[in-house]
């Protein structure tokens, strides 16, 4: 049995003459959450489009085949990036983690299926950005430093 490292956030180029990389092979993996399923399917989905199109026009060279990585990257790929810059916040910060769910608590339902559309990729992560979302996370990241100082003291 022979492994390897995932690669997150989509490889800087999954096409060449005659070739095209899909899912897990081209890191299609949320580097925040480590979903792939969704993006393995809708990259299919995209290059199965992509190469139709091109056979149709007897044209599988690179140039051809860049429009492959051109979608992906407009549909899904550059929320990768979002991902991955809320992914090392929170390794940094892990508090915010228990902070998010004081509040996800404290909103109820609605917020939580919000949150879950963000999480799973059908809503943006700069939904996290907003000034309805993030001025009252950030109060609940303070009130959550001071229970935990409080409680350790
Ligand atoms: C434990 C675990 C839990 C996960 N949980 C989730 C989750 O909850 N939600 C989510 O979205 N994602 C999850 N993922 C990630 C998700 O499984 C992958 O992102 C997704 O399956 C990628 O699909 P794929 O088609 O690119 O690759 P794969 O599903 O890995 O398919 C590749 C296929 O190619 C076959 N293969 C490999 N080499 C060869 C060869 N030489 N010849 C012929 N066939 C070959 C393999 O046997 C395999 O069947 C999880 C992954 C793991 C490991």
């Amino acid at each position: 049995m022979k492994a390897a490292a995932l690669r997150l956030g989509g490889i800087e180029r999954s096409f060449d003459h005659n070739l095209l990389i899909i899912g897990d092979a081209a890191g299609l993996i949320d580097p925040l959450t480590g979903e792939g399923i969704q993006y393995a399917m809708d990259s299919a989905k995209i290059a199965s489009d992509v190469l139709c199109d091109a056979f149709m026009s007897d044209d599988l060279s690179r140039k051809s085949l860049k429009r492959y990585q051109d979608r992906w990257m407009k549909e899904f790929g550059n929320e990768f990036f979002w991902s991955m810059k809320l992914c090392l916040v929170l390794h940094r910060f892990p508090i915010i983690l228990d902070a998010m769910a004081n509040y996800i608590k404290s909103k109820g339902p609605e917020f939580l299926a919000n949150w879950a559309e963000v999480m799973t990729g059908t809503k943006s992560k700069t939904f996290y950005l907003r000034p309805d979302v993030a001025i009252p996370l950030g109060f609940e990241v303070v009130k959550e430093w001071f229970r935990q100082r409080s409680a350790r003291v």
